[in-house]
């Protein structure tokens, strides 16, 4: 299934993508319910709660505002810094020069707050006046179904909900002034989501690719078979002693190709257009201003 949340007739809903990708067709919900977006949904099918039945005939995707699947997720995103190679390698002099050794054990996770989620078309706002080096990076982030604590890596996709696309949009300099990296991450607007989820049955998120163009030139190009550290290895590591509920999100980090690695940087500006597109699952595209 692709569940996405969206906004027609000036109400927010969830509904279930067609086939063909042109349709929505939208769940019996109560309005708090969809409010929350796919939210709801999950953590009802995690305790074993069927999917709702259709609430109105289906739509078309052309006609709705697509939000983003969890428009304010429950707490915190997990994110993973330095999980592919190429990128820790392009980055190995700046963000990651003070822990290079220490990583290649554990991965870096840090968080990005649930407010900075916006929609997958909706505008990011370049905040000029704490930062100039504004960068994109293009992640596949797992959405948790099941619940749970101390996972196993070897029953961690038993707790995969689905996935869906996220930039962990990134403010470089505050990034690296303050040691710990949620301010630089966290800004307002700083992580565009979408367009839906992909439950975990209908999409392998070991094998795809991550790209991500910027004003239409292809910047970030990678297979997701290149992570440093697999997707139950992370399951894993977050929810060791923390308790992960469903609807948490964990996104799995940036392939190489970010603005910061290039020589000279390139960091977006006002005006710019990135896309960020994973094979199978979908594209996000947001217009900084
Ligand atoms: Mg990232």
């Amino acid at each position: 299934m692709r569940i996405a949340t969206f906004t027609s007739e000036g109400h927010r809903k969830v509904g279930l993508v067609s086939a063909d990708g042109k349709t929505v067709a939208p769940l019996q919900l109560t309005q708090a319910q969809a409010d929350s977006g796919v939210l709801t949904l999950i953590e009802s099918l995690a305790e074993g709660g069927s999917l709702p039945e259709a609430a109105a005939p289906a739509v078309n995707l052309d006609d709705v505002v697509l939000d983003a699947p969890l428009p304010k997720p429950r707490r915190n995103l997990w994110c993973v810094g330095r999980n592919y190679h190429a990128h820790a390698k392009e980055l190995a002099a700046s963000v990651f020069k003070d822990n290079a050794a220490k990583t290649d054990e554990w991965p870096i996770v840090f968080t990005k707050v649930p407010e900075c989620v916006v929609g997958p078309h909706d505008d990011v706002l370049v905040p000029s006046e704490v930062s100039t080096q504004i960068d994109y990076e293009a992640e596949l982030a797992v959405v948790i179904g099941k619940g749970g604590k101390n996972i196993m890596r070897s029953a961690a996709m038993s707790h995969v909900f689905g996935y869906t696309v996220v930039n962990d949009v990134t403010a470089r300099d505050v990034q690296m002034r303050h040691g710990q990296w949620d301010l630089g991450k966290s800004f307002d607007t700083f992580c565009p989501m979408g367009p839906w989820i992909v439950t975990a049955d209908e999409f392998d998120g070991t094998k795809t690719r991550v790209r991500c163009w910027v004003n239409g030139e292809l910047r970030q190009d990678g297979p997701t078979e290149n992570m440093i550290f697999d997707i139950p290895m992370l399951i894993e590591t977050v929810s060791r002693g923390i308790t992960l509920y469903p609807g948490d999100v964990i996104a799995t980090g940036t392939p190489a190709g970010v603005g910061m690695g290039m020589s000279p940087p390139r960091y977006l500006r006002a005006g710019d257009v990135v896309r960020v597109e994973i094979d199978r699952l979908g594209a996000i595209e947001n217009k900084f201003v």
